[in-house]
């Protein structure tokens, strides 16, 4: 069986090369020619903990390609899956462009039967919209071909993407043909042979139950970030409020830390889709309007309680900055946190020092000149007025306060993930703030 995927991002590059991996050919196709160059070079575009290997494994196999040309792959394909970027439009709805256009191609190209599969985060009905988008296609060229349309969303974490590829918790799958129900079982039967469940349903409750999952995971990211400033102000800790009440099966303990936000390419701009989604039909969406909301203060929290500490007044202040990835184990910086506060402490005289373990190179290219770079963690605290934890990368939880210590100019910690224990800061000769205790 061959597949075509096209859009080789985080979630086209990955899953492509996890189908491979069960021994399908894939052929990852995309419009953004130095980025196929790159891949078939052996130069991979994302970090993403084990991909480089399964990568090259596979390529070595024959099973894994890289190409431009939709085409001729679309020729060779049984089914064609869609993994295009599907960014805010200026009204907050999912931009459909990159989605539409790739359908558009398909029904040009398409020669044989072919299922084409919506792997993008999209709204609700635009699986219809790809279907009349080839149909048009294929009239344009007096062709008649059969083709069906699917929606299988795709649930995987950047960090953590491989290995929530290949053991996912569920498969959703939205189709309304026995014949498109019949490829995508073959496509994920090694997954569900270890486990792992599929679940089927029709097309619209499939591209609604990814909207559904990111809405309910960004909401209790802002309920507890609006319980821990609750907390700082009623003289309670956020952390320990998250032991008791996750510790409540019915509540559970995921997703529950307080911080400085949710960031990333997907829940601000699916949040924000929803809302919009739910306007077309004329219903409010009051919760996730509450969501959206908090997580924007939140992003600044840091800010407001770095600019009171030094008396509203952080003009030639150093401030040194620990990760600017939108969370750990990646270099992607869509709509970090890191962002929003650099921004705010620039446009405040402060200068910023700061250093990730992978998102360096996308930094520079992000903001420029506009701070400065340090090659290893110790080096952004040389003669800081303050240090800021924005990503909570595993090499940040443990580090030297003695040597921390002795660099920095002003002893300050504002902690934005809660990592660090204020007691043993405060011994350290620090002051600590962290975020709702
Ligand atoms: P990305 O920006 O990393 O990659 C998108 C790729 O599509 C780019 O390489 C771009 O060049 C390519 N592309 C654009 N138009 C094209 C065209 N006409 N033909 C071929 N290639 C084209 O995006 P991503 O993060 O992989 O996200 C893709 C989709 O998956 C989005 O809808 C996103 O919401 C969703 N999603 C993302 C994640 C995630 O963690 N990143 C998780 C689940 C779902």
């Amino acid at each position: 069986m061959k597949i075509t995927l096209v859009g080789t991002g985080y979630v086209g590059l990955v899953s492509g090369t996890c189908l491979a991996e069960t021994g399908i050919n894939v052929e990852c196709v995309d419009t953004d020619s130095r980025k196929i160059e790159n891949l078939n070079r052996g130069i991979i575009p994302i970090y993403e903990p084990g991909l480089a290997p399964m990568i090259k494994r596979n390529v070595d196999a024959g099973r894994l390609n890289f190409s431009t040309n939709l085409k001729d792959s679309v020729k060779e394909s049984q089914a064609v899956l869609i993994a295009v970027g599907t960014p805010p439009d200026e009204d907050g709805s999912a931009d459909l462009k990159y989605v539409l256009a790739v359908a558009e191609d398909i029904g040009r190209y398409m020669t044989d039967y072919l299922l084409v599969i919506t792997k993008s985060t999209v709204p609700i009905g635009t699986a219809e919209k790809v279907r009349n988008k080839i149909k048009e296609a294929l009239a344009e060229r007096g062709a008649n071909i059969e083709f069906d349309v699917a929606s299988n969303p795709e649930f995987l974490k950047e960090g953590d993407a491989v290995n929530d590829c290949m053991k996912p918790d569920r498969i959703i799958v939205g189709a309304d043909s026995d014949r498109a129900f019949r490829i995508i079982e073959k496509l994920y039967k090694p997954f569900v042979l270890n486990g792992h469940p599929v679940i089927y349903m029709d097309i619209p409750s499939a591209e609604m139950t990814k909207y559904a999952a990111n809405a309910i995971l960004a909401t209790k990211i802002s309920f507890i970030n609006d319980m821990a400033n609750l907390c700082e102000r009623v003289g309670a800790d956020i952390n320990m409020v998250r032991r008791g009440i996750g510790s409540d099966s019915r509540i559970g303990n995921k997703f529950i830390y307080a911080g400085l936000g949710y960031g990333g390419s997907c829940f601000p701009k699916d949040v924000k889709a929803i809302i919009k989604t739910a306007s077309e039909y004329d219903y409010d969406l009051k919760v996730m309007k509450a969501v959206d909301e908090v997580n924007e203060r939140q992003k600044e929290s840091i800010y407001h309680k770095l600019i009171n500490h030094f008396d509203n007044n952080i003009k030639g202040k150093k401030i040194g900055i620990w990760g600017l990835s939108f969370k750990p184990n990646t270099d992607d910086m869509r709509e970090a946190p890191s962002l929003t506060l650099i921004q705010r402490f620039l446009e405040n005289g402060a200068e910023v020092t700061a250093y990730d373990p992978a998102a360096m190179e996308e930094a520079r290219r992000r903001l420029g000149d506009k701070i400065t770079y340090s090659e290893d963690s110790y080096g952004a605290l040389v003669d800081a007025d303050a240090l800021v934890l924005v990503t909570e990368w595993n090499e940040f939880r443990n580090p030297n306060w003695t040597v921390i210590n002795k660099l920095m100019k002003t002893k300050v910690v504002f902690d934005g993930r809660n990592i660090y224990e204020r007691e043993i800061l405060e011994q350290s000769g620090f002051k600590y703030y962290g975020i709702g205790r």
